[in-house]
């Protein structure tokens, strides 16, 4: 392994005159251990080909992973003694310890606060959506696009997730489902940061956790929500990816979506809308539209109308996200009233749409607010 190639180099250099030192040290690789959730069933393959081990136990490795949820390596069954010693020195199972949880009062959302190796924490929701358990997953830490109303924006860019600390989410959800006798078969990429600013990763995440050797989540229940990063959209269609999208508009002219969502002025709203006009047409799918609505921003009947004919002839649903409010803007969400009447208008143009409450608001469960709160 290189790893250990180069802690043997790095001993013999510096210990030279003490050959008793030296093969202490050749023994403690100094890269870090490699983490098997980054790994795709091919890498892993791979990696117990370069070791001498068939595919065979590479399957024991991958379904131990992914279909028993094991937590340590050598608790993964029917591996070979000299397998599971090398595992255990050379890789680890990146699992996020558990730093807080929290239930909404309805039981309905659960919140975890799950902390990464370098000591920040990212937030996975569980949410019951339609009886449904859904795992509600981050791929950044922070998120660089600064929507003016979103926790997460206002913590301002940090950095990206692995595709392993999105796997780690995922299983974390699953686990704890499976305790409970239930089975985890919705992800939503609506937690912390933007999923298309992350694109391989995610990606990379996606296809371990869809592998129908392991968890064997359905793509068609995957939703990638994004914010409109159009070269990410425009790669999705290309690669034909199998996953939901979720646009996330908030405003139906580019004047007044900057004044939200101020990536806006990147990508305009038509560059936006043809990426979304080719995704739909060449895959055959339907767009999702996320529109958070705030009081006196973005909720009056004559924006229902602007976003009437921005998405006319698109196979569009628009989902309705009352403002959750957060400490850094200080707005508020639209009435129910106000909504239902917003409502209507996008009846006028044929189009189907959807009040979604962000769950579980007395648990802080709009993106990013548990961890900007900590
Ligand atoms: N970055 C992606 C996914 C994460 S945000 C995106 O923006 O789409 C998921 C959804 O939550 C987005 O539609 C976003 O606009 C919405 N959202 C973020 N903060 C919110 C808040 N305080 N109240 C209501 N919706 C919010
Ligand atoms: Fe980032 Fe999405 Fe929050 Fe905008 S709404 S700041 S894109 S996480």
């Amino acid at each position: 392994m290189a790893g250990s190639f180069k802690s043997v180099t790095r001993a013999l250099l510096l210990n030279r005159d003490d050959a008793r030192v030296t093969i202490i040290l050749m023994r403690r690789p100094i890269d870090p251990l490699t983490n098997l959730y980054d790994l795709s069933r091919s890498a892993l393959h791979d990696l117990l080909a370069e070791w001498g081990y068939s595919d065979y136990y590479a399957g024991l490795v991958w379904s131990g992973l992914y279909r028993d949820l094991a937590t340590e390596t050598d608790t993964i069954t029917g591996l070979r003694p000299d397998l599971s010693r090398q595992l255990s020195a050379e890789t680890t199972i990146g699992r996020l310890p558990q730093q807080m949880s929290v239930a909404s009062a309805d039981g309905h959302t659960h919140k975890f606060l799950l902390e990464l190796a370098d000591g920040q924490a990212i937030e996975t929701v569980l949410m019951y959506f339609r009886g449904r358990a859904t795992a509600c997953v981050s791929t950044q830490v922070g998120c660089a696009m600064g929507c003016v109303f979103c926790a997460t924006g206002q913590m301002g860019f940090r950095r990206h997730l692995t595709s392993g600390e999105i796997v780690a989410q995922i299983v974390h959800v699953a686990q704890g489902l499976r305790e409970r006798g239930e089975t985890l078969r919705n992800i939503v990429l609506m937690g912390m940061g933007e999923p298309l600013h992350n694109y391989d990763a995610t990606m990379a995440a996606l296809e371990t956790v869809t592998d129908h050797r392991g968890l064997a989540i359905a793509p068609r229940f995957i939703t990638l929500s994004t914010v409109g990063v159009v070269p990410g959209i425009r790669r999705l269609t290309e690669e034909a990816r199998p996953f939901r999208l979720a646009v996330s508009l908030h405003g139906a002219t580019n004047e007044e979506r900057m004044k939200l969502v101020p990536i806006a002025r990147r990508w305009s709203l038509s560059e936006l809308i043809d990426a979304c006009r080719d995704y739909s047409e060449r895959l055959g799918r339907r767009v999702f539209f996320e529109w958070t609505l705030i009081e006196g921003q973005n909720d009056t009947p004559e924006q229902a109308h602007a976003l009437g004919h921005l998405l006319h002839g698109l196979n569009a649903h628009v989902n309705l996200i009352p403002l959750n409010p957060t400490i850094g803007y200080d707005g508020q969400p639209t009435s129910a009233v106000a909504i239902r009447a917003f409502q209507h208008v996008l009846a006028e143009y044929g189009l189907p749409s959807t009040v979604r409450q962000r769950r579980g608001i007395d648990v802080a469960a709009g993106c990013g607010q548990l961890a900007t709160t900590r």
